[in-house]
């Protein structure tokens, strides 16, 4: 057991306070996710959730609490590859105990039942008394091993049913990691693994998407339909997503579309028509029946250039939509 230090309490104390005072200049409120990044942060000893904080404070970007939550997913939290690895394994184990229930065809019970019947014959035959004792052992020996070849397969069957069932539940738990549980669009856990799918091999084109003057609907309606504005907008985006344009949540009212070049040529208008479904939406407030201002997005398309890594390609796509907001919002702009 580790012994816990006076130093190592005293070092305990003083990080937390650095995380309390980080709470309060980042104004967001102490939830255990917020406390746990910031704690972290205070240690100074995860080095990619630093460089994380540094390379966002550096360029003065604001830290929220879903910046905070999606810090918690990558750095914080056990690497996807570990449940690969746990479901595959498991995978194995369900097919090694479909394999030895498949391959028990009933002979080795045949068996057992011939044997028992034999001896349970010899014994009804007129045998000696001095072999009545053996028979009589090797009747009950055969009936326990004939008792326990059916237990050991009941047990097999219900083993089978509990990996499976395990395995569907690892299965969930690896899509909703990846996934943004406000919008159930990607986050940017779920982008990575994509990337690595198809990066350097496909070209790709991003859609930079971001609500416009979301600061006023937090403002005069409160961040709960704040939420919900966010969540009404990525419903417009996700259904211009398929199997090839992953839609993901970016950052806060911040969206990004991701497809291979080929597919926006399919479909050249996919922002334009996100542009003009979150446009026509009319929002109404379930509680007070207010109707909710008309909400826009802006939006900023970029083609990946040649070499050009996948940062380069964002942050185009992401001058192209602030083009879109100073030429005065509601529109979408094509980065040259
Ligand atoms: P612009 O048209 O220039 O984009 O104006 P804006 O008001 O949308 O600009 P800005 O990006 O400065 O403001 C975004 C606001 O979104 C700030 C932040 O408090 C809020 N926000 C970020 N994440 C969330 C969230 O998850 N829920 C809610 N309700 N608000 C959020
Ligand atoms: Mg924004
Ligand atoms: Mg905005």
């Amino acid at each position: 057991m580790k012994i816990v230090s006076r130093d190592d309490i005293k070092s305990a104390k003083r990080y937390g306070q650095v995380a309390l005072d980080l709470l309060d200049t980042w104004n967001v409120p102490m939830s255990p996710i917020n406390y746990g990044v910031a704690y972290e942060i205070a240690k100074g000893k995860n080095k990619s959730l630093l460089a994380a904080y540094k390379a966002h404070t550096s360029k003065n970007k604001l830290i929220d609490c879903f910046c905070l939550e999606q810090w918690q997913s990558q750095y914080l939290q056990s690497p996807a590859p570990q449940n690969d690895k746990l479901i595959s394994d498991l995978e194995k184990v369900v097919a090694g105990v479909h394999e030895q229930l498949e391959s028990n065809d009933g002979s080795v019970d045949k068996y057992l039942e011939q044997l028992t019947d034999g001896i349970e014959q010899i014994k009804q035959a007129n045998i000696g008394d001095e072999l009545l004792p053996v028979v009589d052992s090797l009747l009950s020996a055969s009936r326990l091993i004939k008792w326990q070849q059916k237990e050991l397969k009941e047990q097999l069957a219900q083993s089978k049913n509990e990996t499976s069932q395990l395995k569907d539940k690892l299965e969930q738990i690896e899509q909703q990691i990846k996934k943004d549980p406000l919008t159930g669009l990607l986050n940017r856990r779920g982008l990575d693994e994509y990337l690595q799918k198809v990066q350097d091999t496909t070209p790709l084109l991003t859609v930079a998407i971001d609500i416009d003057r979301f600061k006023s609907i937090n403002d005069q309606y409160g961040h709960l339909i704040g939420d919900i504005v966010i969540a009404k907008v990525a419903e417009q985006i996700r259904q211009s997503s398929n199997t090839n344009i992953k839609a993901i949540r970016y950052g806060g009212e911040e969206f990004l579309l991701v497809m291979p070049q080929s597919e926006f040529n399919r479909y050249p208008l996919v922002a334009e028509d996100i542009r003009k479904k979150v446009s026509e939406m009319k929002l109404v407030s379930k509680k007070s029946q207010q109707k909710l201002p008309a909400i826009t997005v802006s939006a900023g398309v970029a083609r990946q250039q040649k070499d050009e890594s996948f940062e380069d390609l964002v942050a185009r796509a992401d001058t192209a939509l602030y083009a879109a907001k100073n030429a005065g919002r509601n529109q979408v702009q094509y980065a040259k």
